[in-house]
């Protein structure tokens, strides 16, 4: 799991303590409703903190009002975290028998949830239930009147795809086991990690090698450059193909994880 705690997204302190719970009857999911565009993981943080702030100045509650998040990368963020009851199911009871994770769904711009996110998405569950949730996989609508969590996601929900362990096989064939990007500034760092071999050779795979040895774990020119290549091959064009990698066009590329 990618877990990012609350310290590592900056958020601020919950006004009051959070009451514990032991939510022995599962887990709802929700979307965000409203239009959610999806973009690069360094923005991920940024949009946890907006939500928290709408949730704690606009609503005027304690804190982010869900468990857990989890964004279009598959990254998991701490919200109230395991054992702490919600503010999103609808009353008092919901919030105490189900503990509920967000995923960065809206109903319009990104409205299906990526593999990565799947994935992510099984991994807060496998997460909240070594902590003591129940069994149940449920949407927000089951038993409260509203449209959370939207079609796709709520399909999601209901086909058993979000069974932890349920894995590559229920939904799509594309969830089997591709590298959730790791953000455009961890490539600036110039990184030495497995993972960037394994983008290299799917770079060579798809044609777009301008290694002349390699390729190899350290990010480096000829990745740049050979990048930019995949880039163009999507019809990308000047800023968008200067071979730094973004999130559409590595959710694109299907590197697996390293
Ligand atoms: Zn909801
Ligand atoms: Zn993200």
């Amino acid at each position: 799991m990618r877990f990012v705690s609350r310290a590592e997204w900056g958020a601020r302190a919950a006004r009051n303590g959070h009451q514990a719970v032991a939510a022995n009857r599962g887990v709802k999911v929700h979307y965000l409703g409203g239009p959610y565009s999806a973009d690069e993981h360094g923005t991920c943080a940024g949009y946890m903190r907006k939500v928290q702030n709408s949730h704690m100045d606009g609503n005027g509650w304690s804190d982010f009002a869900y468990n857990l998040a989890v964004c279009e990368h598959g990254y998991v963020f701490e919200g109230r975290g395991r054992n702490a009851q919600n503010a999103a199911n609808g009353n008092t009871t919901l919030n105490r028998d189900h503990f509920a994770v967000l995923a960065f769904v809206g109903d319009s711009g990104h409205t299906g949830p990526t593999a990565e996110q799947t994935a992510g998405l099984r991994d807060a569950i496998a997460y909240l239930r070594a902590n003591g949730a129940g069994r149940e996989i449920r949407g927000h609508r089951d038993g409260y009147a509203t449209e959370c969590p939207g079609g796709a996601l709520y399909r999601l929900v209901t086909s058993g795809a979000l069974e932890p362990g349920a894995g590559s096989g229920a939904d799509t064939g594309t969830a089997g086991g591709w590298a959730p990007f790791p953000g455009s500034e961890w490539f600036r760092t110039g990184p030495r990690s497995p993972l960037v071999a394994a983008m290299g050779r799917r770079l060579v795979e798809e044609g777009c090698g301008a290694y002349q040895q390699g390729p190899g774990p350290q990010w480096g020119e000829a990745d740049r450059r050979s990048y930019a290549r995949w880039q163009r091959k999507l019809g990308y064009a000047g800023g968008d193909a200067d071979g730094w990698p973004g999130a559409s066009s590595w959710a694109r590329l299907h590197v697996p994880k390293a």
